[in-house]
């Protein structure tokens, strides 16, 4: 295991909001996820907005609308699967290892307006196809799950999942690691991966700026899993990944009064953010868009962040002690995320998770090293694979 950093989860898994969660499974799509922006945040910049020729993100642009029109339904129905395997397999591996967990079942995928509410037959409905277990909820039925929602609260109609889960995904992956470890695996970490070349014979051979790796490492095989890079290292291999990268930030804040906090999820689906209980502290978590990396947050996006959790819970934690963290998540334009073979024999990908990259996690490393053995994954691959790419 390569890594440039000199830990494990510094990236984007560092703040993610740490739905294990099937049921809040879809894929990011941007006519979906790019309306709210639109109307919520109109004061910040974005790539997205900004007129001119830019030949690549209009085709990128197309592909993700197309996608949303055509594939989301059939999508959906198998980010849902891969995560609800990802979920289970998750939660074998923290039972298996004995690992520190956070988690604490149960998610609300709420609606603040009537008008929103309106949707929910149309997302049950496809619930029901995921064969996830669900319950549409009025305001009253939210309130007597969760007494903790503020009187003022907006609070139009909910879907819940019970067997949804929030957790800490660091704590997750830093206990993974040892785990791996103790079975063999040797960590690199400070070491920077350049190039990847296939050689005759099946080998790849890696070029690798490393305090302690030699420069020219051959392997039998490799796996890309290295976000945004991974496209920057096959680009010379003339496979061309069309991954941009879509900022997120996150708050986590102190709980002030136990009594008056969530203890269970929230996605609010008005301004596609969400909420999640990570024992003495509440972690808020929002999409900013397709700003540049570089930029800083803008204070409005900020502020919006913690309004939103404390119109639904204002009591409950001491937000004038947010700390912020931003990072940016990978994704195609079809929102799915890709894993399996490259045309390059042993090189492998596993990318584009987008915001579902912690529920899918275990379980596209599962079909991918099912895949690299030569085993029959136990789950359907079929839409995930870097081939299906080529034929979108
Ligand atoms: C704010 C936020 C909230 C989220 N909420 C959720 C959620 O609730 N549920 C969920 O399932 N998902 C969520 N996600 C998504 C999830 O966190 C990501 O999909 C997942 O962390 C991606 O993991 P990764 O290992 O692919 O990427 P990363 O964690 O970014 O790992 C890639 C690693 O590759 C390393 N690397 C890159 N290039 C090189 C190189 N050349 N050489 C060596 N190393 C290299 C990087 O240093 C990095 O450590 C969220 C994401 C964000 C940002």
């Amino acid at each position: 295991m390569i890594e440039r950093r000199a830990h494990v989860a510094e990236e984007a898994t560092f703040g993610n909001s740490g739905l294990l969660a099937p049921g809040m499974a879809m894929p990011l799509t941007l006519p979906g996820a790019f309306a709210t922006f639109a109307c919520r945040f109109k004061e910040e910049p974005r790539e997205l907005l900004a007129s001119g020729a830019d030949f690549v993100r209009n085709r990128w642009m197309r592909q993700t609308r197309q996608a949303q029109q055509q594939h989301f339904a059939a999508n959906k129905l198998r980010l849902s699967r891969l995560s609800a395997y990802g979920q289970e397999l998750t939660l074998q591996l923290q039972a298996h290892y004995n690992m520190e967990h956070e988690n604490g079942n149960g998610l609300f995928h709420l609606f603040r307006q009537p008008s929103e509410a309106a949707r929910i037959p149309q997302i049950q409905e496809a619930a029901q196809q995921c064969e996830l277990k669900h319950k549409a909820l009025d305001a009253e039925a939210i309130r007597e799950l969760e007494p903790a929602f503020s009187s003022e609260a907006e609070l139009a109609g909910a879907l819940y999942y019970p067997d949804d889960i929030a957790g800490n995904c660091v704590l997750f992956a830093k206990q993974m690691r040892n785990a791996a470890q103790e079975l063999g695996v040797s960590f690199h970490f400070g070491s920077t991966v350049k190039s990847v070349q296939p050689e005759f014979g099946g080998r790849v051979a890696l070029e690798i700026e490393s305090p302690h790796l030699s420069q020219r490492l051959t392997t039998d095989g490799v796996v890309l899993a290295a976000g945004m890079q991974t496209a920057d290292l096959l680009r010379p291999l003339d496979t061309p990944l069309p991954l941009r990268a879509m900022q997120s930030y996150s708050a986590l804040v102190p709980v002030k009064n136990p009594d008056d906090a969530p203890s269970m999820a929230l996605f609010d689906d008005s301004y596609k953010v969400a909420m999640t209980r990570l024992g003495g502290r509440i972690r808020i978590t929002g999409l900013l868009g397709f700003v540049p990396p570089s930029q800083t947050i803008p204070p409005k996006a900020l502020r919006n962040l913690l309004k939103i959790a404390g119109d639904y819970y204002p009591n409950a934690a001491n937000y004038n002690q947010a700390h912020f963290w931003s990072n940016t998540i990978s994704m195609l334009p079809s929102g799915m995320p890709l894993f399996g073979p490259t045309r390059h024999g042993n090189v492998f990908v596993n990318v584009g998770h987008g915001v579902t990259g912690w529920a899918a996690a275990v379980g596209s490393a599962r079909v991918l090293a099912d895949m690299i053995a030569g085993e029959e994954p136990e789950m359907e691959a079929d839409g995930f694979l870097p081939r299906d790419l080529a034929a979108a």
